[in-house]
């Protein structure tokens, strides 16, 4: 199979043995050998975050979004308030999904610029004027701009007051080590085809077990979506409640083999060390970080557009996908930008050739 390099934040590059898990013969997800499937897939989420005392794993069919929108839907009652942190579009996306299914007293939005990172004393200060807040909202990984927001510190404070945690954690799980039983957060969200590098069409929530029960009887604002239907169909039956995507499935146990196996400690080096070298690589062509000052995730970059007179971000990308490397747009920062992720079954040869690329590029426009 023709190997192409995504150099995006998901979905990633697969290995050959994901692409192939996926043909399989023609099974009813009805059967009890699927319902083992899913049993495993979901042991081996909870696995990789140390979760399996500690959390449920709640799969629903669909992208990353459909997993947060699960969450959000379906954990805040009615007499609830959430604090939404935002320093970046995944937090904004779920900005506008509390105002599709709460009341406007419901929800309040601490708004960072994408470029900081959320103050721990501002937060405290919303809980301590709002103390009707019952739930915090965090992205992990702002996937905007590759910022690594400070999840231990807003674990700790939600802790203190008591409020339930929920975490995007869709470009950091399986890439940033998460400790469930150290830091039971209430909620954390990811999916199938970012760092764990399987097909795209899953999400999942990871509930914690001794809460779960208490959202049984909140209003339900959604039918598919019902977080709390699915995890006793999950429970129950090992079943998820509508069609799932079957292929995606066994491709996805195919890559939680890989990262079982890989190690999730080899897994987090290897992209560091992938990471390392585009960093490096591409800071001798010129091409210089937007955010260096900030955590980095070290799982995506965002870089500043060179202001050479013949470069524009079109054709960089046309000359590196012509050449098997797909790269990826910025999203406004008020500056011009590009993001490359460096995550997926590559290796850092794959970022050496990316490089070398790079420079053929840079001599072409300099040289026209
Ligand atoms: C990728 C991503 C999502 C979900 O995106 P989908 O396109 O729906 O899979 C949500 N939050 C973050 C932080 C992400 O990086």
């Amino acid at each position: 199979m023709q190997r192409s390099i995504l150099l995006t934040p998901g979905p990633a590059t697969t290995s050959d043995n994901v692409k192939y898990a996926q043909i399989v013969p023609d099974i009813c997800p009805r059967e009890q050998s699927f319902g083992e499937l899913i049993r495993e897939v979901c042991n081996k989420i909870l696995l990789l975050a140390n979760g399996e005392n500690t959390h449920h794993c709640v799969l629903f069919g669909g992208s990353g979004t459909a997993a947060v929108e699960a969450c959000i839907s379906s954990v805040i009652p009615d007499t609830g308030k959430v604090l939404i942190i935002v320093n970046g579009a995944y937090g904004e996306r779920i900005a506008e999904m509390c105002k599709v299914y709460y009341r406007s007293s419901q929800y309040e939005i601490y708004q960072e610029a994408p470029t900081k990172l959320p103050c721990i004393d501002k937060i405290e200060k919303r809980l301590q004027s709002s103390p009707e807040i019952s739930h915090i909202t965090v992205v992990h990984h702002e996937t905007t701009t590759g910022i690594l927001n400070p999840l231990e510190e807003i674990f700790a404070l939600a802790k203190n007051y008591g409020k339930s945690l929920i975490v995007d954690a869709m470009s950091s799980f399986g890439g940033i080590d998460i400790n469930l039983d150290k830091m039971p957060c209430h909620y954390l969200i990811a999916s199938s085809n970012k760092n764990l590098q399987g097909m795209a069409g899953i999400g999942f929530v990871l509930c914690e077990k001794k809460t779960i029960n208490t959202i049984a009887n909140f209003p339900k604002k959604t039918l598919y979506l019902d977080l709390y239907s699915q995890y006793q169909s999950l429970l129950l039956k090992n079943e998820m409640r509508f069609t799932p995507p079957v292929q995606t499935i066994y491709a996805l146990n195919q890559a939680l083999n890989e990262i079982l196996e890989e190690g999730l400690a080899q897994r987090i080096s290897r992209y560091s060390n992938n990471w390392q070298c585009l960093v490096e690589g591409m800071a001798g062509l010129g091409f210089n970080m937007a955010i260096p000052d900030m955590p980095q995730s070290k799982i995506l970059t965002t870089f500043l557009e060179p202001d050479w007179p013949n470069f524009s971000f079109e054709t960089m990308h046309d000359f590196a996908f012509e050449r098997g490397f797909t790269i990826y747009p910025g999203k406004t920062l008020g500056i011009r930008s590009f993001r490359l992720a460096i995550i997926g079954d590559i290796y850092e040869n794959d970022i050496l050739n990316f490089v070398i690329i790079m420079q053929s590029y840079v001599k072409k426009i300099c040289y026209i």
